[in-house]
Parts: C-alpha cells; sequence; structure tokens
C-alpha cells in the first residue's frame, strides 16, 4: 500500500514535472513567436528644411512709435534690455538683436494682438510669396500642411479639432461620420490592438468553387499585399528625373508600397525592381519583357490588342490606366470584361472629369456602383488619382469606392518643390526640386509624409470603429455630403437655392 502510494505520488509528481516542462516549452514557443511578430509601423524622424516656405506673415513696424513705446516702458521696467526689447510680442518676434526694430516674421503666428495694443506703429500683414504658393485647388494652404507633415512625420489632425472648412467645393464638401468612437479606437491607434491599412492588389473571383474532396477548383485569387492604401504615381510634367524616380523608389522599399514610373525611363535608369510599376505604352506592349521583376505593370490606356500582346509579355499583374473622359465606363468595362487585375483611374490634378467637369468623389462612386451592378467589384483592384493633396483625402476618396489611391503633387511640396505654372493638366506641371535636396534627406520626408498620412487614417478609421481600410471601400454610410445635409434642413424656406444663397 505504502509502495503504492509512493508509486502515486512520485507518478503525480512526474506528471507535474511533465506538465510544468510543458508549460514551459508552449511559454518558450510562444515568446519566439512573439518575438517573431512584427507588427507595421513607419519610422519618423525630424528632418530640417532645406528650402523653407516664404514665412506666414510681414511684420511692419514703424520706428519712431516703437522708441517712444520703449521709452515708455523704461519707467515701468527699468533698464532691462531682454524685457524692454522682446514687448510687446510673446513669440519672440520682437527678441532679435536689436528687437522690433528688426523683427523676426519667421516666428510670428498671427496672434494679432501687437496690431491690437498698438494699431499706430504696428501692422501684421499676410506675406503675398506665400499666398502666390499653389493653385486654386492646391493652396498655399495645402502645401504648408504637406510641408508641416513631411517634416515631422505628426498627425495632422487629432480628436481635439480639426481647423480646416466644414463645408464647400471638392472634398470639403464631404465629411466623414465618425460617430462610433468605440474599441479599436484608442487601443488601435497605440498599437494595443490592430487597425490594418494594407490592401491587396490584384483580383479576386467573386466566388470560390470546390470539388468533391473539397479541393479549391478554378479561378483563386491572384494578388499581393502592399501596407498602405497609397502608391506613388508617376511624377506629372517635367518632373520626371532620375533623382525623383530614385526617390520614390527607396521610400516606396521602405514603406512596402509601389512607384509607378514610364516603362522607357526604368530601362533608361536601369530600376526594374518588384515595388516599380512600369507604364506601357500601348504602341509598345511587349516592352513588358524589360521588367521581369515588376510584380504589375500598367497599361497606359485602353486598347485589347496591346492588352492581349501584354498578357503574352509578362507573368506580372496588369493594370489599365483610364481617364475620366467621354466613353470611360464603356473602357472601364470592357478592361474588366477582359479580367485586367487593376483599373487606374485619373481625373485632372484639381479632380475633375476631362469632360464632364464633375469631381472625382462623384466620378468614382459611379465607377464602384457600376462595378457593383454588374457583379464584378471584387475581381478588380481601382487605384486612382487627381485632386488628393491633402491627408484628409484619402479616406474620402476610399470611402468613394477606390482600394487605393495614387499620390502626385504631394511628392512635389513633400519634398519643399516649387511649380511653375499650371497645377491642372498633368502634361503642363513645371517643378523644380530644392539644389541641396539628398537622396536621405528626400526618402526622411516622404516617409515622414506617408507616416503623417497613414496615421490620420488610423485617427478616421479609429473614430468610426472600422478595424481595416478595406472595410472602408465604399461605405458611403460613413460620410455625409454637405450639400444634402443643406437641402435637408433648409428646403422649403424662401430664399433657399440648393447649392448656393438665392
Ligand atoms: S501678430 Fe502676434 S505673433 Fe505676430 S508679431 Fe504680433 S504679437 Fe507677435
Amino acid at each position: 500500500m505504502l509502495e503504492s502510494t509512493t508509486g502515486g505520488a512520485t507518478a503525480a509528481a512526474s506528471s507535474a514535472l511533465t506538465l510544468d516542462k510543458f508549460g514551459a516549452e508552449s511559454a518558450r514557443i510562444g515568446r519566439e513567436l512573439a518575438d517573431q511578430y512584427h507588427r507595421y509601423h513607419i519610422e519618423t524622424e525630424e528632418v530640417d528644411d532645406v528650402d523653407p516656405l516664404p514665412h506666414r506673415f510681414l511684420v511692419e513696424v514703424g520706428k519712431i512709435g516703437l522708441a517712444k513705446f520703449i521709452l515708455s516702458e523704461v519707467f515701468h521696467y527699468g533698464m532691462k534690455p531682454d524685457v524692454l526689447l522682446s514687448r510687446p510680442c510673446t513669440y519672440g518676434v520682437f527678441s532679435g538683436p536689436v528687437g522690433g526694430f528688426s523683427p523676426l516674421p519667421k516666428l510670428c503666428v498671427g496672434c494679432l494682438r501687437c496690431t491690437v495694443q498698438h494699431p499706430d506703429f504696428v501692422k501684421v500683414l499676410p506675406n503675398p510669396k506665400r499666398l502666390e504658393l499653389g493653385d486654386s485647388y492646391t493652396t498655399h494652404g495645402h502645401i504648408a500642411a504637406i510641408d508641416e507633415e513631411s517634416k515631422r512625420g505628426m498627425v495632422p489632425v487629432r480628436g481635439q479639432g480639426y481647423r480646416g472648412r466644414f463645408g464647400g467645393p471638392g472634398f470639403d464638401g464631404m465629411l466623414t461620420d465618425m460617430s462610433e468612437i468605440v474599441r479599436p479606437s484608442r487601443d488601435g491607434i497605440h498599437g494595443r490592438e490592430l487597425i490594418g491599412t494594407s490592401v491587396d492588389i490584384g483580383t479576386k473571383p467573386m466566388h470560390l468553387s470546390f470539388d468533391e474532396e473539397g479541393n479549391l477548383q478554378g479561378k483563386t485569387p491572384n494578388m499581393f499585399t502592399i501596407q498602405v492604401p497609397f502608391i506613388f504615381d508617376v511624377p506629372p510634367g517635367d518632373l520626371g528625373t532620375a533623382k525623383l524616380a530614385k526617390v520614390l523608389d527607396s521610400t516606396s522599399q521602405r514603406i512596402d508600397t509601389l512607384a509607378c514610373l514610364k516603362a522607357a525611363d526604368i530601362v533608361k535608369w536601369q530600376m526594374d525592381a518588384p515595388n516599380i510599376v512600369p507604364i506601357i505604352p500601348t504602341q509598345a506592349p511587349e516592352m513588358a519583357e524589360l521588367f521581369p521583376k515588376a510584380r504589375l505593370v500598367q497599361l497606359d490606356g485602353w486598347d485589347k490588342d496591346a492588352f492581349d500582346t501584354l498578357r503574352e509579355s509578362t507573368d506580372a499583374l496588369i493594370g489599365v490606366r483610364i481617364e475620366f473622359s467621354e466613353g470611360w465606363q464603356e473602357r472601364l468595362m470592357k478592361a474588366v470584361n477582359n479580367r485586367v487585375d487593376l483599373v487606374h483611374l485619373n481625373a485632372d490634378l484639381h479632380g475633375r472629369g476631362y469632360d464632364d467637369n464633375r469631381f472625382i468623389s462623384d466620378l468614382l462612386k459611379e465607377a464602384h456602383l457600376l462595378l457593383i451592378e454588374k457583379g464584378c467589384r471584387d475581381m478588380v483592384t481601382l487605384v486612382g488619382a487627381g485632386g488628393i493633396v491633402s491627408a484628409d483625402h484619402l479616406p474620402k476618396a476610399i470611402i468613394s469606392g477606390l482600394d487605393a489611391v495614387a499620390l502626385d503633387l504631394p511628392v512635389l511640396f513633400a519634398l519643399q518643390g516649387r511649380s511653375h505654372g499650371s497645377l491642372t493638366e498633368r502634361d503642363a506641371v513645371k517643378g523644380t526640386l530644392p539644389r541641396k535636396m539628398t537622396q536621405e534627406w528626400a526618402e526622411q520626408r516622404l516617409t515622414n509624409l506617408c507616416a503623417s498620412w497613414r496615421d490620420q487614417l488610423l485617427e478616421i478609421l479609429g473614430a468610426m470603429g472600422i478595424r481595416e481600410v478595406r472595410r472602408l471601400r465604399g461605405e458611403f454610410g460613413r460620410s455625409m455630403i454637405v450639400s444634402h445635409l443643406e437641402d435637408e434642413a433648409f428646403e422649403g424656406i424662401e430664399g433657399y437655392v440648393s447649392g448656393g444663397v438665392a
């Protein structure tokens, strides 16, 4: 009995030991797996300006008025030059070596305290050089926001407030519905939970088929994933230089996205790589053979013969670029029916269609709904470009039906480039990049911009309680159109005219 008891105790001890060992082993494997897990994150780092934007304000100070003011201040504060010369600005504009006699307007935030207090000798005016940046659509405000985002990589708007417009033309006329502040809101943003920003590029069948033994039959998904719902578009106008292409290449590799470049340029600069998307002219589809590493190639316009040749010439996924010009719906459906993997829809740089002048959000909705109506939306990835120049435009374009957005002008302004002339037509864009731009500096600036826009997207997804950006596609219900809200509120009231005031 004793022996048996002892034997039982020994067995129990041995079993506990085994369990302990098993537990320790299991914990070790769990730890190893956890250590291998890498949460996607874009590293930011603040970078200095190489060609700063003109400052926002001009500060004009009347020297006699200032001298009289300082004299009167001596009676209050005594001979304390640092105090005397800094007043009345708490932001340091009057704190240079000779105080307000040589103000430092770059520090002015436009609070207007000085002009209110001393209207007789201080004037603060908007700087006309700053106002000249950009054009009526891509305003100096957009450019300044991009500049700041690229410098610091910070989230432009957090929960505490949006200082932009609540209505107006274009994307300003669309508000996003953030009424569901639930998990994964802050948890997702701070990394305790996951909000996914990855998107699939390619095609999926509308349903899966299996044989009697449960094996997958017929068409299967043919796609790859990128980590952010934006890619870099072909640099517009004269911006397509080798220097900029190298920046797009290295940045797109770093953040795991794609960069579109003209096929001839890729050959010239020997840049074939999996993250580079060659744009193949319809006249020379066989050029695709020159890019064995490409995962995606794009045909520059819909052409059935060119598409067939392209299919023969490459194993890569095939996209087609289609402009929002007359007959785009027909071209879109032909391309999809011929099984292109991706359609890249282009509006002009003000986000307008080339013929009907509708805004890109309406055009994208039409494209998305057309594909749903024909029962083939998931068979194609929709990418779009034109008029997307602000962090909030990205989710708004996705709500309108895009899978991913292609960035064009923001790249120029992220790198502190300057535009000269039209910012409407892609081909007519003229711009210059800073002479002091280095590869390393430019890559970090562009990376910061991407991090900033992604973080802004996470804020919006978190506020909506949406766990991944793929679920935002075509979620029109999460947006409100200001003109619709106004119609609802004011229709029937005398003097109200839809879209304007009588
Ligand atoms: S407007 Fe405000 S920030 Fe600018 S100089 Fe006057 S006090 Fe200073």
